[in-house]
């Protein structure tokens, strides 16, 4: 069983050694275990923050522990009656490729599996980052029929349901994405209204000019120049659900970072903005995970995804996502 564990806490990007692969025994199962095998596991930007010293939302993981995250497993062995040998679930397991846990564990929910559907999709459009897409734009940010949403980070997984949902929703939605590649395929793909390259040199005027009505609805993924960009278009009554800002996340010294709370406080007046969790609609988990696969089987939500080989491929896979190499769901295929 190879589990990639945490080394040492990088300093700014992740250097090599910081992560290691090791390999880890699996214990024999008690009563009301199970034994789990990782088929593929979700590369997320939360994990980022996670591996410093510092307690953000969650606690820091704890040096020679294996990496968190969500994966899509097959139960291999059972000594519980919740779950059969063969169920399909998604877990908090890590990054490793067995994992063993009690079936009281939270957060493990059985896949109700759909034709159209593949099993990856629920750990991304139709996964927890589609969670935090659609609930952070109709529950926080409240986009009403006729209103601009501005995404960025708009083809990643969390960009690509924000858009679409508004799309649904009768609002202009307006995505930022690095490159023209990108950009393109937000637009013509994805069906957003327009797209901004914020590496293209002219962020503040092709802001502006996508969005000739101000903004009403800024979704926001990344932080930095994009915030500060988006800042003067805001409209009054505007609403900016804080999902997170990926820009900083490689920063040296976290705790120097200007984030968007401080670019929003200095705005008057100042935007009803805050920061949500996913998990504050965990009790709606299995409604909306049903509505967003429902619409990737209808192929009424589209969304791209990026796929690395094999556990040992994950470290790498990671720093690119943080830095834009992923097109779509950074995922590790794990086993079949
Ligand atoms: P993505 O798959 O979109 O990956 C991150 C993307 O961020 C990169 O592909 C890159 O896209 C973009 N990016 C990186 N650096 C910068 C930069 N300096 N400026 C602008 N964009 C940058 O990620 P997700 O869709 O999974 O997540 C998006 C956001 O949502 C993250 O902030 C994440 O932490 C947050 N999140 C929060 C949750 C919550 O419960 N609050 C739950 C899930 C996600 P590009 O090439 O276009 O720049």
């Amino acid at each position: 069983n190879r589990a990639v564990v945490l080394k040492k806490r990088p300093q700014g990007e992740i250097q090599d050694g910081d992560l290691e692969i090791v390999e880890k025994s699996v214990r024999d199962l008690k009563d009301g275990e199970v034994l789990a095998k990782t088929l593929w596991l979700s590369l997320d930007p939360y994990m980022r923050p996670r591996m410093n010293d510092s307690k953000g939302y969650m606690d820091p993981i704890g040096l020679d522990e294996t990496i968190v995250g969500e994966v899509v497993a097959r139960i291999v062995e059972s000594k519980s009656d919740k779950y059969q040998v063969g169920d399909l679930v998604t877990c908090y397991s890590g990054w490793q490729e067995y994992a063993v846990f009690p079936d009281t564990a939270d957060m493990v929910y059985k896949i109700q599996e759909k034709p159209g559907v593949p099993l990856q999709a629920y750990l991304g459009v139709a996964g927890m980052p589609g969670r935090t897409g659609y609930c952070g734009l109709m529950y926080v940010g409240k986009a009403k029929a006729g209103e601009t949403v501005v995404v960025a980070a708009a083809s990643g997984p969390v960009g690509t349901v924000v858009g679409q949902t508004a799309k649904k929703e009768g609002c202009r939605a307006v995505g930022v994405a690095g490159g023209p590649e990108k950009c393109r395929y937000v637009v013509e793909v994805l069906g957003f209204d327009a797209c901004v390259d914020y590496k293209g040199g002219n962020l503040e005027e092709d802001l502006k000019a996508a969005c000739p009505d101000g903004i009403d609805v800024y979704f926001e993924n990344v932080g930095g120049a994009v915030t500060r960009a988006v800042a003067p278009l805001l409209n009054e009554g505007a609403r900016v659900p804080i999902c997170g800002y990926v820009s900083a996340y490689n920063a040296e010294d976290p705790t120097k970072v200007e984030t968007p709370f401080h670019v929003l406080k200095a705005l008057d007046p100042v935007p009803e903005h805050r920061f949500f969790l996913v998990t504050e609609w965990q009790d709606k988990h299995q409604e909306i995970t049903g509505i967003l696969a429902d619409r990737v089987a209808s192929g009424d939500l589209k969304y791209s995804e990026t796929v690395a080989e094999g556990l040992e491929s994950a470290p790498e896979a990671f720093k690119g996502m943080l830095n834009g190499k992923n097109f779509g769901k950074q995922l590790v295929h794990v086993a079949d």
